[in-house]
């Protein structure tokens, strides 16, 4: 079989793309097919009402210069929205009732109302306690030896199961948290870790960008996918599902249905950017212990319910992030995000948008919840709260029954078992959210290192000069196998 293509990319959500473009642009001939209509995967912006409401990323929160690199080179620059000035400062977190706000920076700590005197003095012990820790230690695990019980009650396990719809007492620490266990292997401690980089004036992991788009996160899939379609090296194929793939000689070749029929592909790469399961049905033929390792990895469901009120409708000044609740308030919401408060144009002038994020692997089986007990949850949840005085005017719900990769387990371990398997298989990439990090922020950076590794094989460049202004299929330079 000749090779019809450079690389193959199997699924279209935010991984698969953003290595699509990235081959594209260095000249790579590259082919997406991707399952649904339309690309984005996960990342969708609904309208309806004059809401904008998003299906899974609101924002982008960044501190990689790879990234601003990223979107600049691909023209997403100029479509940026910033997180409002005052949203970005106030992030609550529920505590006996109230919420209170919690501190962004190490110094506002001492005067903080969200930890007692007893919870700060043992925060206050990390840069005295020694290093320690495993591979296998859970986010609970580590926070708790090194900050204390409170910290991780009130702030670490709302923030794992808010922004991961995860579990902290089975989350893999060096999974989840890489930045804060690797301050520790280095510097013996986190507190020191982060006055040593400063000292330094070296580049941490705090955020120092958070930011949508014009039309929300939608403009982002929609700016990669046209790009793709419109350049000369680059084609996608949407309603293209993935059914098999198998060696052949040093390449591979790849089989798919679509509404049209039965296609076939061969690729000098194969880049398999979907789910975890569907990836482990399509490596199972080729290598059951990799199809094995990959089905092992457990998603947790998730269930968005936008609510939009008049503003005269909620008292609460709605001064910020939203907040995020822990799991002793038993409550099934686990984050509910303020979305008019941080972004313009998400809800009709003198009306505000609140989404809530209900379920994650707290309580998985609320998944299965009707419309009306979902939406009369989080209304019975968020009102006291916010002070909603009347029934919202518009309601909006998105469920995903896989919504989130848990790196939960020894996690660390299954990552190595699973890069061991693909150096047996030359050509074969994934680059998906189960692998090192579910933010956007994680998958860009990730993608660039997959791309550039292909680049390198195919003998290009990764950086051919700049040319974001420039419609991409007049100037990407074309190497049709
Ligand atoms: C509710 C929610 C809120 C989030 N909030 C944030 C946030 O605020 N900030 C942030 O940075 N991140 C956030 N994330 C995480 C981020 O949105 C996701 O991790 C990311 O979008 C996943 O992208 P992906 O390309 O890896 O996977 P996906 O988006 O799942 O894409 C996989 C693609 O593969 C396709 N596919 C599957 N099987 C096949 C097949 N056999 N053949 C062809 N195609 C196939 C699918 O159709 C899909 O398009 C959130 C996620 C969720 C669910």
């Amino acid at each position: 079989m000749a090779v019809d293509t450079d690389v193959l990319v199997v699924g279209g959500g935010i991984s698969g793309l953003s290595t699509a473009w990235m081959l594209a642009r260095a000249g790579a001939h590259t082919t997406l097919w991707e399952r649904e209509s339309v690309a984005g995967g996960l990342i969708r912006t609904d309208s309806a009402n004059g809401y904008r409401m998003e299906r899974a990323a609101s924002m982008v929160m960044n501190f990689r210069p790879d990234v601003d690199q990223f979107l600049s080179e691909a023209g997403l620059d100029n479509l940026k929205i910033r997180r409002d000035a005052l949203a970005e400062e106030n992030r609550y977190v529920l505590q006996r009732n109230q919420l209170i706000t919690v501190p962004g920076k190490l110094g506002s700590v001492p005067l903080s109302k969200v930890w007692s005197l007893r919870g700060k003095l043992r925060m206050a012990l990390e840069p005295f306690i020694r290093k320690g820790g495993h591979d296998g230690e859970t986010v609970s695990e580590f926070i708790r030896r090194r900050l204390g019980d409170e910290l991780l009650e009130t702030a670490m396990e709302p923030f794992v199961a808010g922004n991961l719809a995860s579990d902290p007492d089975r989350a893999n620490a060096c999974a989840v948290l890489p930045r804060l266990t690797a301050l520790e292997k280095r510097y013996g401690s986190i507190v020191k870790g982060v006055i040593v980089n400063k000292l330094h004036n070296r580049r941490t992991a705090m955020v120092s960008d958070s930011f949508s788009f014009k039309q929300g996160m939608s403009t982002l899939v929609k700016r990669l996918s046209s790009t793709l379609a419109m350049a000369g090296n680059a084609r996608i194929d949407h309603q293209f599902t993935v059914t098999g793939i198998e060696r052949q000689g040093d390449n591979w070749a790849v089989y798919a249905r679509s509404p049209k029929g039965s296609h076939s592909i061969c690729a000098r790469h194969v880049v398999l950017s979907t789910p975890a399961p569907a990836a482990a049905e399509l490596a199972n033929v080729i290598d059951p212990v990799l199809g094995d390792l990959l089905a092992g990895i457990d998603y947790a469901p998730l269930t968005l319910v936008h609510l939009g009120f008049d503003r005269s409708s909620v008292s609460h000044p709605l001064d910020g992030t939203g907040f995020l609740t822990p799991r002793g308030a038993g409550l099934s919401v686990t984050g509910n995000l303020w979305m008019s408060s941080l972004f313009p144009d998400r809800s009709p002038a003198d009306k505000v948008l609140l989404t809530s994020y209900q379920g994650g692997a707290r309580l998985p089986e609320a998944a299965s919840w009707g419309d009306q007990r979902s939406v009369d949850a989080v209304l019975a949840q968020i009102g006291p709260l916010l002070k909603i005085k009347d029934a919202p005017e518009h309601v909006h719900i998105h469920r995903h029954p896989q919504a989130l990769p848990l790196y939960h387990g020894n996690y660390y371990n299954r990552c190595t078992a699973i890069e061991q398997r693909l150096q047996q298989l030359t050509g074969l990439h994934l680059q998906a959210n189960y692998l090192g990090g579910v933010s956007i922020r994680d998958r860009l950076a990730t993608s660039r290192l997959t791309a550039d590794q292909i680049i390198a094989d195919l003998g290009l460049s990764a950086h051919p000069g700049s040319d974001a202004n420039l419609p991409a299929g007049k100037v990407w330079a074309t190497n049709q196998p």
